[in-house]
């Protein structure tokens, strides 16, 4: 492949892609120049986002170049190798469905997929469709830079790559930035250290060692069962006990899995107008306590997140919430023989389902096991990381290894990390010093063309996230048209838009009980992230048929115009609020979810 670099008009041969080591030196506004970019879009991320990103520019006809810091794609589900990891929506959800021939083709084997299921998956994904040949992997964005002049995009990378283009999209994920706690004496541990979130490839034998495990959110919760299976003995360092659902988990009957292939389109049409899961129209409160027991029973025995959508108001009254929060507690007890281990494994302070509800295989049961120990570090705080372990407030723990179970920074740590310059030098830092404040999830006032999947501001990490994906993608795609069909350069979000969108998502935040949970939700486990409660509550459904209908009004909320133009007024006008649905669309989507759930 030969490309230009436009800085200095010399060629240069490819090896890897894009790579053009020798042209550095160029700044950001000499790249861009007055010449064409070198692609339509660059796409930074190759999981899910980023794969069907590149496959839906390129049936656009349009260039695109993707960097994926990892040495293959998946994203997610290429880093997250611990053992235990699988997905928490069922499979035959948690997957692509714009291609029919794709989702007839591939068959699960199980209802949650394994890590390395969903990964072979993704490959057969980059495979069928060809996608390789546009994505440079083992390579890191360190910046992207408008040239307003050009209207283009200048990306950089870790390895000396300088792309210029028309878009930039982010498709850098919501949880791909873990973090370790900073405890003093961290370095000084003798033994291994692992962060669930950058598990070696080639796994990690803990026969015969002792294992620390800290963590107990969903990645805890999902490897603490295994690890325990295989250590000599392992500590559960527990800060807050997070509720967890038994995944009652099976293999797919393949006579079964071919009955749900044949009406798979019209289940797929069901899921993109939901909640983000399932919902009930029936209140907890309003309904007899046997046949509220029995509801929950059922659910528990069905297995999953499903639980949450027994009742419509367990998220937004917290006596509700407590009936399912004591049935909760209820089976714990059922389970843990020893009742103070119980009874700290019960959640407490916060409503259940606030923080992101776990689901397990043998999470409770393995408490029961001779070589399991928990260690509520809330009571007995952890003071230093040792050459030989933990020491808490009570003593020493020797440990051999330890396992940071610990989260991300999540939904802008990946974003936060490039650095990101929009009109005039903007940063994304900056602009988001109060927390990430977006139009729609989608796009920054002050950052023109470039778009985030599943940023901050829509459902994304409330809902199918792969369901959120592919509607941004698809979105994002149709506007990036749009633009190229009339003859148009940019695209910018209006700030009053993206102040009213702001105030709508908080609005609707406010009237739950997410806000009280403390969570990654609300960049709560950051210390100094600005306390913003980040996903759109909305639902899936509803916050599809809000940007439908801003494109149809011609995307009302945007600026739209030509390279060296000053800003020309959208098409049509933002009024305030535009996205609050009439009554006869919001009884429409009222009608969907009420069939799907
Ligand atoms: P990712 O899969 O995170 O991919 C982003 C990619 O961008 C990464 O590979 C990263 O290396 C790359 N990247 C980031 N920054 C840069 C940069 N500067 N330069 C180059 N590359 C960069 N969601 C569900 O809906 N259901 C589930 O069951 C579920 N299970 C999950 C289990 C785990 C263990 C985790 C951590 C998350 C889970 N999620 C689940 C959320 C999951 O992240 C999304 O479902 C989905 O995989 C996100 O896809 P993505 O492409 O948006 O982002
Ligand atoms: P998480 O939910 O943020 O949990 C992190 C855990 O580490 C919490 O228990 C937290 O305690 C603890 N912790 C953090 N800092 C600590 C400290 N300084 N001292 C003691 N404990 C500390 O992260 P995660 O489990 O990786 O999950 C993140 C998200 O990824 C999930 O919510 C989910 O969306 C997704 N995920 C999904 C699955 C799945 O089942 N498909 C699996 C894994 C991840 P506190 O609660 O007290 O902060």
């Amino acid at each position: 492949m030969h490309i230009f670099c436009v800085g200095c008009r010399k060629g240069t041969e490819l090896s890897r892609g894009f790579r053009v080591t020798e042209h550095l030196g160029h700044d950001a506004a000499n790249q861009a120049g007055g010449s064409p970019p070198d692609v339509d879009a660059v796409v930074v991320g190759a999981g899910f986002a980023g794969l069907y990103a590149l496959h839906r520019l390129r049936g656009l006809g349009l260039s695109a170049r993707v960097f994926e810091r990892g040495e293959d794609v998946g994203g997610t589900w290429y880093w997250n190798r611990y053992p235990g990891a699988r997905c928490d929506v069922e499979s035959l959800d948690y997957s692509f469905s714009f291609s029919n021939e794709l989702q007839q083709e591939w068959s699960w084997s199980e209802r949650y997929a394994t890590q390395p299921e969903i990964l072979r998956y993704l490959n057969h994904v980059a495979d069928r469709f060809g996608l390789r040949s546009d994505i440079t992997f083992g390579t890191r964005v360190v910046s992207a830079v408008y040239h307003e002049p050009s209207a283009q995009w200048v990306i950089e990378t870790d390895r000396g790559d300088r792309v210029t283009a028309r878009h930039c999209i982010m498709a850098v994920g919501n949880l791909s930035v873990g973090r370790i706690p900073a405890f003093p004496g961290l370095d000084s541990f003798r033994g291994q250290t692992y962060h669930t979130g950058d598990w070696p490839k080639d796994g990690v034998d803990f026969t015969g060692l002792r294992v620390g495990v800290i963590g107990t959110g969903s990645s805890g919760i999902q490897a603490i069962p295994m690890i325990a299976q295989q250590a000599a003995h392992l500590t559960v360092f527990q800060r807050t006990s997070h509720y967890t659902i038994p995944a009652q988990h099976h293999r797919l009957d393949p006579d079964w899995l071919a009955a749900f292939k044949q009406q798979y389109a019209g289940y797929r049409r069901r899921m993109r107008v939901s909640r983000g899961g399932v919902s009930r129209d029936y209140s907890a409160l309003e309904t007899p306590p046997q046949q509220r027991r029995n509801t929950y029973e059922a659910r528990w025995t069905f297995g999953g997140a499903e639980i949450l959508g027994s009742f419509t108001d367990l998220l937004t009254d917290d006596r509700a919430n407590s009936t399912v929060a004591e049935f909760v507690a209820g089976k714990i007890r059922e389970i843990v023989r020893d009742p103070e281990v119980a009874d700290r494994l019960i959640p407490r302070g916060y409503p259940f389902g606030a923080k992101r509800l776990c689901v397990d295989t043998s999470y409770y049961e393995t408490y029961n096991r001779a070589n399991v120990t928990l260690v509520d570090v809330t009571a007995t705080p952890i003071e230093a990381v040792t050459p030989a372990g933990f020491r808490t407030s009570a003593g020493e723990h020797e440990l051999d290894a330890i396992v940071f179970a610990t989260g991300f920074d999540a939904m802008t740590g990946a974003l936060l990390a490039m650095d990101v310059r929009g009109r005039a030098g903007l940063t994304l830092q900056r602009a988001w010093e109060a927390g990430p404040h977006t139009y729609l999830g989608v796009c920054v006032a002050g950052f023109p063309n470039l778009f985030i999947i599943t940023g901050p501001g829509s459902p994304s990490v409330l809902s199918n996230v792969v369901v959120s994906i592919e509607q941004h993608v698809e979105w994002v795609s149709d506007f990036i048209e749009h633009l190229r069909k009339h003859d148009l350069d940019w695209a910018e979000a209006r700030p009053e838009a993206q102040h009213d969108w702001v105030a709508h998502v908080n609005d609707v935040a406010n009237r739950t009980l997410f806000p009280v949970g403390n969570s990654w939700y609300l960049g709560a486990n950051v210390p100094g992230k600005p306390r913003v409660f980040m996903p759109y509550i909305g639902g899936v459904g509803r916050y599809r048929a809000i940007c439908d209908r801003v494109a149809a009004a011609g995307y009302s909320g945007f600026d739209l115009g030509r390279a060296g133009h000053e800003r020309a007024p959208a098409p049509q006008p933002a009024p305030a609020l535009q996205w609050v649905l009439s009554a006869t669309e919001a009884a429409a989507l009222a009608d969907a979810e009420g069939a799907w759930g």
